[in-house]
């Protein structure tokens, strides 16, 4: 399910969707995309496990076009959540779900999902470039990359799990090394791209989770919930390109 496409979509964002329907498919599990637009009619709205719901990422404009209708979801969201659904969030849709963030200089009420803070630039500077990182804080786990373009930093509580490590790039704020948000079935990163699309192991760790595997995001997710792996012969080219691609922008 794609939450406000229609203000929150940058980068291709809402093609993350077409990731995880594509790979369903191709493993012969039924799928169907649903867009929740923000003249849809929230109160109504059925949102049932299994459900991966995705927010994009926004301009400070769609930021403030999607905040009201964001928190008439809190509650179906928290719920769904509860009930073994997954929150995949990029970029300004992520900072949304932290407890507060500052969009064109004022400060935001965000959902509180997510135990972090997003303060502004403090010199009015962009964090723009390719990332690529490595999930699991033992340096283990599956590797990820994208690119990154926010002014907002993000600082996660202490003890708050980031979806990665950044290898290159700069992450949630230029300082701590952490990438993201990895809390239960709630992930946040600020990498567009759109993100799945380059890294086809981050999205089966998605599906897995949704389909009912426990995985924490530290070692291997369980596949055999999907009925095992993928050829990803051209997926993983895309996902080695990023990675370069960061790699060469660090150097
Ligand atoms: N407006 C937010 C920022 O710049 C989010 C941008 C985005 O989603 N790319 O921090």
């Amino acid at each position: 399910m794609r939450l406000f496409p229609d203000a929150l979509d940058l980068y291709g964002d809402s093609g993350n969707t077409q990731v995880l329907e594509r790979r369903l498919a191709w493993r012969g599990i039924p799928a169907r995309v649903s867009d929740v637009l923000l003249d849809s009619d929230l109160d109504s709205l059925d949102v049932q496990a299994p459900c991966i719901v995705l927010i994009g990422g926004g301009s400070d404009r769609g930021q403030i076009a999607s905040t009201h209708a964001l928190h008439r979801l809190e509650g179906k969201l928290r719920s769904l959540i509860d009930r073994g659904g997954v929150v995949f969030a990029v970029c300004g849709g992520f900072q949304l779900l932290g407890r507060s963030c500052v969009v064109a200089g004022e400060r935001v009420e965000g959902l509180g999902i997510i135990p972090m803070d997003t303060v502004a630039s403090p010199d009015g500077s962009r964090i723009i470039g390719h990332t690529a990182e490595v999930l699991g804080s033992d340096g283990t786990g599956l590797k990820v990359a994208g690119f990154e373009n926010h002014a907002g930093r993000t600082w996660l509580d202490e003890g708050a799990r980031p979806l990665g490590l950044t290898r290159q790039g700069r992450g949630n704020n230029g300082e701590d090394g952490t990438e993201g948000y990895w809390g239960g079935h709630v992930v946040g990163t600020y990498l567009h791209g759109p993100i799945l699309a380059k890294n086809p192991a981050l999205v089966d760790a998605l599906l897995a989770m949704a389909l009912g595997d426990d995985w924490d995001g530290v070692g291997e997710p369980d596949l055999a919930v999907l009925g095992g792996p993928l050829d990803d012969l051209l997926e993983d080219v895309a996902h080695i390109h990023a990675v370069n691609l960061a790699t060469q922008a660090a150097k």
